[in-house]
């Protein structure tokens, strides 16, 4: 097997050893641990990671809502640099990329024919698998991760800061997923939710000149985050004023918004539900209401690959962007994953950030 090691960047990637955060179970503290540095097989890379950022799927895990196999290292969005390379990916080795979540087989239907790759039946998702799996450094939790063959991997422009790529192959790349089931010629339309996920799509959806974008969030914080994207930024009280939208995106994962979002969509409209990923979600909503409105009703859950490439051609066109740096908080060392978990339930960022070899 062909393999080529490249003077990394970060000091901890310098080490033969991986340093992780180990997730043992709800209401336990995070254990750290050293692992060997593996040897990349033919396709995998071995990255070493510059920023990982805490999303909320991550937040409820360890608060006990979400049920993942342990011991395992959590963590799925981040950004680093490829610092060994198996056999026919050693192009990669030293470039700084982001990845996809999932990895999948490029063989069976769900990836070949029906263009819905996360579906794959060999799916593999970052951050969400046992340390028995594998190599077990499958999180972005700890200094390096190992990305598997069948993975995605895109470049990450310089321009792009490590805090704000880390979150693209989570919530932007899903963003980019939900706007593109929409039918061509759409001009009207209301986010519902302003945390990441809605940010994003709102901002992605007027940087494409969507005419008219409205996003709504209780928070005020995030009204006038998002207002600052050119967003027509209200509280949810305020969804049945809008007059007519010809879709609507769910962003929220609260399920009576569905009535207000359903009252908005003009006959013939697309409702397009990506929030609500949990079982608290019964949906206030009747079959004749979608048949008399002749409504269009759409799931996306994650993503394809060209959706990251397009989540970072989007951070790419914006450039240096103060809007985009302040949705993350300056990373904390990878040490203090439990305080940065403690950071992330107070909602004072969008996006609370830890870095193998950062200092504070
Ligand atoms: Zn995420
Ligand atoms: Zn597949």
């Amino acid at each position: 097997m062909f393999l080529r090691v490249r003077r990394p960047r970060s000091q901890l990637a310098m080490t033969s050893s991986v340093v992780a955060q180990v997730f043992d179970g709800p209401g336990q503290p995070f254990r750290p641990e050293q692992y060997p540095l593996p040897t990349p097989g033919p396709g995998e890379r071995i990255v070493a990671i510059r920023c990982a950022t805490l999303c909320g799927s991550d937040v409820h895990t360890v608060e006990g809502r979400r049920h993942e196999p342990t011991p395992a290292i959590l963590g799925h969005e981040g950004i680093g640099e490829v610092i060994a390379a198996g056999t026919g990916v050693e192009h990669d080795l030293g470039r700084r990329v982001t990845w996809t979540l999932a990895d999948s087989c490029g063989q069976c239907r769900f990836c070949q024919q029906l263009d819905l790759p996360q579906k794959c039946d060999d799916l593999f998702k970052y951050g969400h698998a046992s340390l028995t799996d594998g190599t077990g450094l499958n999180g972005t939790y700890a200094s390096h991760v190992l990305l598997r063959r069948g993975t995605h991997v895109v470049d990450v422009p310089a321009t792009i800061s490590d805090a704000v790529a880390a979150p693209a192959n989570c919530a932007l790349a899903t963003a980019a997923a939900a706007i593109d089931v929409l039918p061509d010629g759409v001009d009207r339309i209301l986010v519902q939710g302003a945390g990441l996920l809605g940010l994003y799509a709102a901002a992605l959806l007027r940087h494409r000149g969507v005419k008219s974008v409205w996003c709504c969030d209780p928070l005020k914080k995030r009204r006038q985050q998002v207002a600052s994207w050119d967003v027509t930024a209200i509280h949810p009280e305020d969804v049945g004023k809008i007059d007519e939208c010809d879709a609507v995106l769910e962003m929220s994962g609260y399920a009576p918004a569905v009535a207000d979002g359903v009252q908005v969509l003009r006959i013939g409209g697309t409702y397009v539900f990506v929030g609500m990923v949990h079982p608290d979600s019964h949906l206030p909503l009747t079959g004749e209401q979608v048949i008399r409105k002749s409504l269009r009703l759409q799931g996306v859950h994650n993503y394809a690959p060209r959706h990251l490439n397009q989540a970072v051609d989007f951070l790419a066109e914006l450039g240096q962007d103060d809007r985009l740096e302040n949705l993350v908080s300056p990373p904390r060392p990878l040490a203090e994953l439990s305080q940065a978990f403690e950071e992330a339930r107070s909602q004072a960022w969008l996006r609370v950030a830890v870095a193998p070899d950062a200092c504070l």
